[in-house]
């Protein structure tokens, strides 16, 4: 039986190569022009065509975002973009202006999927895309379960739902709170969160904030797989590797477990606790079940704390002596765990440590330096180790 497609963002080479290793089936990506993540690092040419080819030898799929709002001006360097970036190997474009989806069609052999950019809400509009000859749709984040039930059943269309990440205050990015303020266009890439700053509201310094939790749909993957959505979409491609690491290989479990029937109560607890550790802000299901509501945001704001739980990557090993690159403070005698591509969790405590001139140290306090560790066990490059998420 196919499976469900895990598809992870990526903002960088590093990250798309640790989605792909990490569980993702397909990743999307930036380029340099005309996707809505100004801030990334975003891929040029020469990104994409080894992101293509790196993944594509790993039996996976790169989507490529063209999905800002065009103006006249944005028009006239498309084409040529388009015709390069099909050279290069891409699977397909994520698009959200109509035209883009006839011209891409009539001209290219390659897959186009409407963006939640467009905000489409209604089977109506998704026939009318049919008519287009649309490969994909990715829904609106304020669509329901029912809704999406009813856009499957009545369209025949592939349907992709964001499943985890964060979420806008307003429809899908169609805000211009980053105009005002900052005199960015979010809908040119240019996003400056402004729903998450905290506004002072009267003298006696109450605040006000429009900053919504995250979503996390980890609960309800088997609901969705039975409905038929055909992709799953995971937010951020400004998430770190780790992130991208630690939520795909979750997913990864919980979907390998649904489809292998070994899906527990057990597992899926296990998951929410890893999931829950790595988010920065409360989650909820938003729109899926019922009218997103008071529950689902955050009116007085709330501080946000950066995770300091990712110790390090291996990227080289000798034998059973590992080359690690350090992310945060950790030291002799921690119980860790490592994470690996092939989706183990391993319980680990740290009994050796060496510096870069394998001169033995007692703590590792210095991010971004090269460590040594001697491990007994056969770990893949890119495992990562993390502090203890699981008892
Ligand atoms: S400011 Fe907030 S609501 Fe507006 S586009 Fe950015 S994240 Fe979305």
């Amino acid at each position: 039986m196919e499976r469900v497609e895990l598809l992870s963002p990526a903002g960088d080479l590093e990250r798309l190569k640790i989605a792909c290793i990490y569980g993702a089936d397909a990743i999307y990506i930036g380029g340099k022009d005309y996707s809505l993540r100004a801030n990334a690092s975003n891929f040029n040419f020469e990104d994409i065509k080894e992101g293509c080819d790196f993944a594509h030898k790993l039996g996976k799929k790169v989507y490529l975002a063209l999905n800002i709002v065009f103006h006249n001006e944005d028009i006239e360097g498309v084409y040529d973009y388009i015709k390069n970036v099909v050279d290069l190997g891409i699977d397909a474009f994520i698009v959200s202006d109509l035209f883009l989806v006839r011209y891409i069609k009539s001209n290219f052999s390659v897959e186009v999927h409407l963006s939640t950019q467009a905000s489409i809400t209604n089977y109506q509009s998704v026939l009318f895309l049919k008519q287009e000859h649309i490969d994909r749709v990715v829904l609106a984040r304020e669509v329901s379960r029912d809704d999406i039930k009813k856009i499957i059943e009545k369209t025949g269309v592939d349907i992709e739902v964001f499943i985890h990440g964060a979420m806008c205050t307003f429809v899908s990015g169609r805000c211009v709170l980053s105009n005002y303020f900052t005199n960015r266009d979010s809908n040119r890439g240019g996003c400056a969160q402004i729903c998450r700053f905290c506004f002072d509201i009267n003298e006696e310094d109450e605040k006000f904030s429009m900053a919504v939790k995250d979503l996390n749909m980890a609960s309800y993957i088997k609901d969705l797989i039975e409905i038929g959505v055909k992709s799953f979409k995971i937010e951020g491609r400004m998430r770190s590797p780790f992130y991208l690491a630690v939520v795909l290989s979750s997913y990864r479990r919980i979907i390998d477990a649904i489809y292998d029937n070994k899906l527990t109560d057990d597992l899926l607890e296990k998951e929410l606790k890893i999931l829950g550790r790595v988010a920065n802000r409360d989650n909820s299901t938003h729109f899926y079940f019922k009218e997103a509501d008071l529950t689902d945001q955050y009116y007085t704001g709330r501080q946000e704390s950066s995770n300091q739980d990712y110790l390090g990557i291996v990227i080289d090993k000798d034998n059973h002596l590992y080359t690690i690159n350090q992310r945060n403070y950790f030291k002799l005698g921690d119980e860790i765990e490592i994470i690996t591509p092939n989706m183990d969790i391993i319980n680990y405590k740290v009994d050796n440590l060496y510096n870069e001139k394998m001169e033995e140290i007692t703590v590792a306090n210095q991010a971004d330096s090269i460590l040594k560790i001697k491990i007994d066990f056969d770990l893949p490059k890119f495992s990562m180790l993390r502090k203890k998420y699981l008892d």
